[in-house]
């Protein structure tokens, strides 16, 4: 998450100060990077993954964050290349990531390769935990912040978060992590203010009271579970993806194509049905993010209308004439930029290109949150920092990525889902997302749709039981490359989406196709067994056959002895909730402990 630099940390009072400055040198040295990389042509599509762990600790019936992030990294770090596996920080001192140390290509046999990785990352990693500690995928750790639910005696409200429920210490210990979460507190004035609606269960009282809170914060309704600290967002764990594009067009065009897609994948990966201890009415990670670092002031939130984590404001592609004919049609909402960074951008070269000029100048609509007193003087023409700085804080559903160097390309990120508990799954929703992507360039695919609609999706996502009950703007003609018709949009479910209905094709349906139509190399029957089986997954998850993993962790709750219908996880079905979780990531009878999210698999 973000770039980390060495040094001595800035508060706020003085980041203040310097904000323009980092603006200034953060186009600065965007525009030398277009200039040295914006002529590159033919990198190969390559791709990977990053998954994000918890560690938790399993003893004696009670489940605990476990701490030793450092210990483990300093482990992982020295693991050899020849590996071909990478680790890395998080936010949360209880997490780590991972990738694979050199991406994947356009071969078939990468397909396969994900999952193998995926396990073996997961199995090397998992050689430096205690015989207590286990590595977990799941995306919302339903007791964070709920009494003793880490490995530490700290105490909350601390300096940093000042949270009533979450110690300063379960923050990563990088000066970076916590100087980010309070000079975001500070930024906006106060606490961060974090709500989500609970879900009312049939003896959960009416009107709700929260047995954690003791005094119900202005502005938090009694249908709310309300958090106050970066964690309950930035704690959280994701699966994503990058893409290298063969030139900067083609990642733009990338950029544009994937976005449609990200509410549905969000939706379509739910597992956060708890947050705080309580259950939600809804099934993603996704707004407590984007609430748990929303540095607005109450007065920018009148006109800014969106977190700095939160779904994209604008298309960038220069190519596409379908966009570029109808740019304001597509481009819907009020897009906010920085007149003094436009006119820099324009300035510097960029005069004949408004969609990346607003695309950028957007983003600078932000502040820096973290400064190194260091590294305020840059060398501008050889360092990315100060745009780094401002690129990598604006977390948004999809990222446009310029070469940090010359042996890396332009690149788009994918940033939706939420992770999964196995490996298989994970490289399940990898590949089809690889394997959509290649099939919207090879058959020049249309999902283009005003971008209202996928702020409208978004919000569709934060349904609870998405695949049931929710329904989602689509463009029906995605083969449609005729930019005069006028396309038609219409609001679909999950299944229709996915698996086709008389009037869609279906994105599984089309990524069928792709693969039996024919190809320089042939699909080899091991891969194509295995994508089979990755669809299958999809499909029945999108039908309702299969359950989504919120929708399995709700009805585990909901069956287990101590559950008392009030909405309320305790400590013992959290433990024996996580302990089933691990036990189903690490393969051990997971399609008998979940057979919900598995049957025939
Ligand atoms: N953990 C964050 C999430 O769940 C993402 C952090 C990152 O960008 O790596 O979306
Ligand atoms: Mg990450």
């Amino acid at each position: 998450m973000g770039l980390l630099s060495e040094g001595t940390p800035l508060q706020w009072s003085e980041v203040s100060k310097y904000v323009d400055h980092v603006r200034e040198h953060g186009i600065i040295q965007l525009l030398h990077t277009l200039e040295k990389y914006k002529n590159r042509q033919n990198d190969p599509f390559l791709w990977g993954d990053e998954v994000e762990y918890i560690v938790v600790n399993l003893s004696d019936g009670k489940a605990t964050l476990g701490l030793r992030q450092n210990d483990i990294l300093g482990k992982l770090m020295l693991i050899s290349d020849s590996e071909n596996v990478n680790f890395h920080p998080e936010y949360g001192r209880y997490m780590i990531e991972s990738t694979p140390l050199k991406p994947f290509d356009a071969s078939w046999d990468s397909l396969v390769d994900l999952e193998t990785n995926m396990r073996h990352r997961r199995q090397i990693a998992s050689r430096y935990m205690t015989p207590t500690e286990h590595l977990v995928t799941m995306s919302s750790y339903p007791l964070l912040g709920v009494g003793h639910f880490a490995e530490t005696e700290g105490t909350v409200k601390g300096p940093v978060t000042q949270s009533e429920f979450m110690p300063d210490d379960v923050i990563n210990l990088h000066p970076r992590f916590p100087t980010l979460s309070s000079n975001i507190r500070e930024r906006r004035g106060k606490k961060v203010e974090i709500t989500v609606p609970v879900f009312h269960d049939v003896n959960t009282p009416q009107p709700w009271v929260d047995p954690l809170l003791k005094d119900r914060p202005v502005g938090v309704s009694s249908q709310e579970i309300y958090m106050d600290a970066m964690g309950f967002g930035m704690g959280c764990c994701c699966l994503q993806l990058t893409f290298q594009g063969a030139s900067i067009d083609g990642a733009r065009d990338l950029y544009d194509a994937l976005a449609p897609l990200t509410p549905l994948f969000l939706a379509l990966s739910a597992g956060s049905p708890v947050f705080r201890g309580v259950v939600a009415d809804q099934d993603v990670r996704w707004n407590v993010i984007s609430q748990s670092v929303d540095d607005r002031t109450d007065d920018e939130k009148k006109t800014i209308p969106k977190s700095r984590y939160d779904s994209i404001d604008c298309y960038i592609s220069r190519k596409n004439e379908i966009l570029n004919q109808n740019t304001d049609f597509y481009n819907d909402i009020p897009v906010l930029t920085n007149d003094k960074v436009t006119e820099q951008l324009r300035e510097g070269g960029l005069e004949n290109d408004p969609l990346l000029v607003q695309h950028f100048s957007h983003y600078f609509i932000r502040d820096p949150l973290v400064i190194f007193e260091e590294l305020l003087d840059q060398d501008d023409k050889n360092s990315m920092d100060h745009f780094e700085n401002i690129q990598t804080t604006n977390w948004q559903t999809m990222r446009f990525k310029p070469p940090p160097n010359a042996s890396i390309g332009w690149r788009t990120e994918f940033r939706p889902c939420e992770i999964q508990f196995t490996d298989f799954e994970n490289a399940a929703f990898c590949v089809v997302v690889v394997l959509l992507a290649r099939t919207i360039v090879a058959n020049k695919l249309c999902f283009y749709q005003p971008i209202s609609q996928i702020d409208e999706n978004m919000k569709q996502a934060h349904v609870r039981d998405p695949v049931h009950r929710a329904k989602f703007w689509v463009r029906l003609s995605v083969q449609d490359q005729d930019k005069d018709s006028k396309p038609v949009f219409k609001q679909l479910t999950l299944n229709d989406i996915f698996n086709g209905n008389d009037e869609y094709i279906g994105l599984l349906p089309l990524v069928r196709d792709y693969l039996k139509s024919p190809h320089s190399e042939p699909l080899p029957e091991k891969v194509s067994n295995k994508v089979n089986q990755y669809l299958d997954l999809l499909s029945k998850r999108a039908s309702g056959e299969l359950d989504t993993a919120a929708t399995w962790i709700r009805k585990f709750i909901n069956s287990h002895p101590d559950y008392k219908h009030d909405s309320i996880v305790t400590e013992k079905i959290n433990f024996d909730l996580v302990t089933a979780i691990n036990k189903i990531g690490s393969g051990e009878g997971w399609n008998t402990i979940a057979q919900s999210m598995f049957r025939g698999f």
